[in-house]
């Protein structure tokens, strides 16, 4: 490589597309000689040593973050000992082999995890020599199989913890929350629920699910599974919720012993609403005061009993004739009355939020909130116009709760022996 005279600051160093030429040929070439090196060890027959004579090639095209690289692939004739005795036949194995570096699919799914598609693929061209397979559709595919994999291993057989003796840590709380994001066939519905939740352990381990809950099958498995993953499940176990009837089931049915506790974010959200209505100028006219403050309180004391009488008392206020017919008065009551459904069904699960509060225990699933955030909105928003099928958002969420838990590259160095090994810092030879 020549280089012209330092003139100018730009020319100072190597360019981006040099440094992607330079990179490509340095991977033809390594490819090349190690594809060499391993045909030419393979040619000695396992048996007896004899080197086996080659009957034809086949072409592959390895893809790698590096470019592609053409190979010739070699059929093997068989040694003259296994013609004697014909036992095993899969010479096959070469021609179902995936010419695809793990790397690649690691790299682009991890990116595709956190950016629309064309824009992971674009990047990817951008900074790389990589080669044909890097289409919005294959970065796609590519993920989704990834997905696909996580997803399969959910129903295998558990995976060994590592080390035994080691002491778990425990599983203190858990909380799932949904969020929605858009269909992409209008026919079947403007919109499809995504549930995610987040589980805390008491050596500050994190770890997420998420799943779509009309095409998962496993949701039961799912969770189950990343308790086991994350630690031992504790006997004072916290579920927070919003209070949805069916999250609630799931959590039954889950982490039966488990005490639910209704999440006072999602409890406060709607409290809110209705006393902004209640503290309303307009309302102040003609509505009996103070009520939201004392129902507040109420609340924040967990004691449901209390409040749901004080939602009633407002109801029976609210219905008097002398109110009837105001705007007003119809909001505050749908409000009251929607809140007072809420509290009866979540009666069970209003623990006293101030005394945990002062006990500095958790009381909120703000971090689930933020799970939410982090798991949907900012990959699968709404805002991003994006649309969904029900199945591939499912698949790709399984890697991004694997890439937002740090977890994917150990997947990756489970499924293909010599991951890490090719992680290894370069070790410079003369
Ligand atoms: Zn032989």
């Amino acid at each position: 490589m020549t280089r012209p005279d330092v003139s100018e600051l730009a020319t100072l160093g190597l360019s981006l597309s040099e440094s992607k030429q330079l990179l490509a040929q340095l991977q033809h070439e390594i490819v090349t000689r190690q594809f060499e090196a391993t045909t030419q060890q393979r040619r000695h027959c396992g048996q007896c040593g004899t080197k086996r004579a080659i009957k034809d090639f086949h072409g592959a095209r390895f893809r790698s973050l590096f470019g592609d690289v053409e190979l010739r692939v070699p059929r093997l004739r068989k040694c003259q000992c296994a013609v004697d005795s014909p036992v095993q036949g899969s010479a096959n194995a070469t021609l179902r082999q995936r010419w695809i570096a793990p790397e690649l699919e690691c790299v682009q799914s991890e990116l595709a995890a956190v950016l629309p598609y064309a824009r992971s693929a674009e990047l990817l061209s951008k900074l790389l020599p990589i080669g044909a397979g890097n289409s919005a559709s294959t970065v796609r595919a590519r993920t989704l199989h990834v997905g696909q994999r996580l997803e399969s291993e959910l129903t295998a057989a558990p995976v060994k913890p590592p080390g035994r003796r080691t002491p778990q840590p425990h599983v203190t709380t858990v909380g799932l929350d949904g969020g929605y994001v858009r269909h992409c066939d209008p026919a079947a519905g403007h919109s499809f629920e995504i549930i995610a939740g987040r589980l805390l352990a008491d050596d500050g381990a994190q770890s997420s699910v998420g799943f779509v809950r009309t095409v998962d099958q496993h949701s039961r498995t799912r969770v189950q599974r990343a308790v086991a993953e994350q630690g031992k499940s504790s006997d004072n176990l916290m579920v927070f919720t919003d209070g949805d009837s069916r999250l609630r089931d799931l959590q039954l049915s889950v982490l039966p012993r488990a005490t639910h506790v209704l999440d006072w974010y999602h409890l406060t959200r709607r409290l809110t609403v209705l006393s902004n209505v209640v503290c309303s100028k307009e309302a102040a006219e003609q509505l009996p005061s103070r009520e939201h403050a004392r129902l507040l309180w109420r609340l924040w004391h967990g004691r449901p009993v209390t409040a749901i009488a004080r939602l009633e008392s407002l109801l029976s206020r609210l219905a008097r004739p002398s109110l009837a017919g105001k705007a007003v008065v119809a909001r505050t009551h749908k409000l009251a009355a929607e809140l007072l459904q809420y509290l009866k069904n979540n009666a069970e699960s209003l623990p006293d939020y101030g005394r945990r509060y002062r006990a500095g225990e958790r009381i909120s699933t703000a971090f689930v909130e933020s799970a939410v955030n982090q798991i949907i909105d900012k990959r699968m928003s709404k805002s991003q116009q994006m649309r969904w099928s029900p199945q591939s958002a499912h698949l790709l969420l399984q890697v991004r709760i694997r890439v937002i838990d740090g977890r994917l590259r150990q997947d990756f160095e489970r499924w293909y022996p010599g991951f890490t090994a090719n992680d290894a810092t370069l070790q410079l030879s003369a």
